[in-house]
């Protein structure tokens, strides 16, 4: 591959990973990050001492990261240290519904039969039922990819015969009855962008990828993750160029030939674009069909963020509280579909309370707690005004973190930020400012989704997010490596026809 030049936009996960195994390779990667810093959503703020883990907290399928080192050559325990994150979660619902839960069934069984006796039993039905979801959706079919109609035809009646075309929420409720702890095990598309409500059963096997693999954080924060990566590629030889961004990806005779980056002409024999699906095709791209153009304006998009950044001037966090919180708002359903399909912000809401320092204390200067909130809301295809919306919101999440955590919480306040859907149009260049790209459904699920592969450009890929298989650090992950088997296998077959 020696000679070869391949051209990456963006450097969320999907991208570093992309660019670490095609430098690997031996191919020259150049990477182009628009922003001054790299990780994508997983970037890092940090302010007044205190230092935010911008998007991602939970990391899981550890597994995919070593196997980017390995690729190298080097070990990941030696760069990155993970800690366990135990409990995964705590879950409030209203009243004194609460869940804290890790990987053992034996000790989550004994608070699910204090709650509604029979769904303790109903767990494990669950976790069997979800046996095969994990075994097809992640581990035979998570790095397939998906670029020819046969290849869903191929894995349809497998689909069917798991319920597939159920949703998370139906699929879920056959085992687990009362409300609270329904949600509790269908939450985990949210994390992905999907609709609990809509999202293909087969998303019921992130709650079985925690469970095998286990939830974990990096000393030092995602930071280090991304770090570690940036790291790795510049080892390997490769090109980071931050602070650049690619304003279009040049084609000829429907084949890539480079990028503009910078304002400059940069030649590729392959272009890797991270960048948003939509972004890429509607903006970098100007050669597309119209009825690509077309799919992807009336497709449907995840909802957005606002996450609301704390820094706060005491250590003193009230005991109820774990690394990682979900307090479910007094509406489920209805909530989701206020989000996704009615596009509004509603006066209740759910939250999501991210504690770093519970696992590792170097988020925040001594004494100090660093802590983020983050509230799901729809994306920009809503008619929001977004300042004085969140504005009064952020005062009723305060309010109720006060009246059922932490009294007198805003006094501890010192330093602030924040991101919404703006933000996540504007700096990361998302299509409709959404959290995490496409919705995952099934109808939006492998073949249906932006292919990692372009069918109408030769030598463009796409990874990240929005293609195949999805959102989530582990879907980009695997994007990154589908991405490599097509580069290398399409490389191949031009070298032997030459
Ligand atoms: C708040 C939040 C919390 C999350 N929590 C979790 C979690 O706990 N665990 C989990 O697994 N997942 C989580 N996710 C999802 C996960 O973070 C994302 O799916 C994943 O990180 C996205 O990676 P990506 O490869 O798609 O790239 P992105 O992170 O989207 O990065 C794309 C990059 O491309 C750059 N770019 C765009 N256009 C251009 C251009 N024209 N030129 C140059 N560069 C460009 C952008 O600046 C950006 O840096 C979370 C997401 C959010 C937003």
């Amino acid at each position: 591959m020696t000679g070869k030049r391949i051209t990456v936009i963006g450097s969320g996960f999907g991208g570093l990973a992309a660019a670490v195994r095609l430098q690997a390779r031996g191919f020259q990667v150049d990477l182009f990050e628009r922003l001054p810093e790299p990780g994508g959503r997983a970037r890092t703020f940090q302010m007044g001492g205190y230092q935010f883990d911008g998007g991602p907290t939970v990391v899981t399928a550890p597994f995919l990261f070593e196997e980017l080192f390995e690729l190298a050559g080097q070990r990941f325990d030696r760069a990155v240290e993970l800690l366990p994150v135990d409990p995964f979660y705590k879950l409030f619902g209203q009243g004194e519904n609460v869940l804290t839960y890790n990987g053992d069934p034996a000790f989550v069984m004994p608070q699910m039969e204090a709650i509604h006796a029979p769904d303790a039993p109903g767990y494990l039905q669950f976790l069997r039922a979800a046996e095969p979801l994990l075994q097809k959706g992640f581990v035979e079919l998570g790095a397939e990819p998906f670029l020819r109609a046969t290849d869903m035809a191929r894995v349809a009646p497998d689909l069917a015969r798991l319920r597939a075309y159920e949703s998370v929420y139906r699929f879920v409720g056959r085992y687990i009855e009362h409300p609270f702890l329904r949600q509790c095990f269908t939450f985990h598309p949210l994390f992905i962008g999907g609709n609990p409500l809509k999202a293909s059963a087969i998303y019921a096997m992130i709650h079985l990828i925690e469970q095998r693999w286990g939830v974990w954080y990096p000393r030092g924060g995602m930071r280090s993750l991304v770090e570690a990566l940036v790291a790795l590629f510049c080892d390997l030889g490769g090109r980071l160029h931050l602070g650049t961004s690619v304003d279009r990806i040049l084609v000829s005779n429907a084949r890539v030939e480079g990028v503009i980056a910078g304002g400059e002409r940069v030649a590729a024999d392959a272009v890797v674009s991270n960048a948003d699906a939509a972004t890429t095709y509607l903006q970098l791209v100007h050669e597309i069909p119209s009825s690509v153009r077309r799919r992807l304006t009336r497709a449907r998009y995840s909802m957005s963020l606002v996450v609301w950044y704390y820094g706060l001037a005491t250590d003193d966090v009230p005991d109820t509280l774990a690394h990682h919180n979900i307090v479910f708002g007094p509406r489920y359903e209805d909530l989701i579909r206020d989000i996704f399909e009615r596009k509004i912000i509603a006066d209740d809401f759910s939250l999501y309370l991210h504690v770093p320092t519970r696992t590792d204390p170097s988020a925040a200067p001594p004494g100090k707690t660093a802590m983020y909130v983050l509230v799901p809301v729809p994306n920009l295809a809503s008619t929001i005004a977004w300042d004085e919306e969140l504005g009064r919101l952020e005062e009723r999440v305060l309010s109720s973190i006060e009246a059922r955590f932490w009294p007198g919480f805003r006094r501890f306040i010192e330093v602030r930020h924040r991101i919404d859907p703006l933000y996540f149009a504007n700096d990361l260049n998302t299509y409709l400012g959404t959290g995490f790209s496409l919705e995952p459904r099934l109808t939006q699920s492998a073949w249906f989704r932006p292919h990692n592969r372009s069918p109408f450009i030769r030598g463009l890929y796409l990874v990240g997010a929005g293609t195949h298989p999805g959102a989530g650090i582990p879907g980009v992950l695997l994007s990154a490596k589908i991405a490599e088997k097509l580069v290398v296998r399409d490389m191949r077959e031009v070298k032997g026809h030459a």
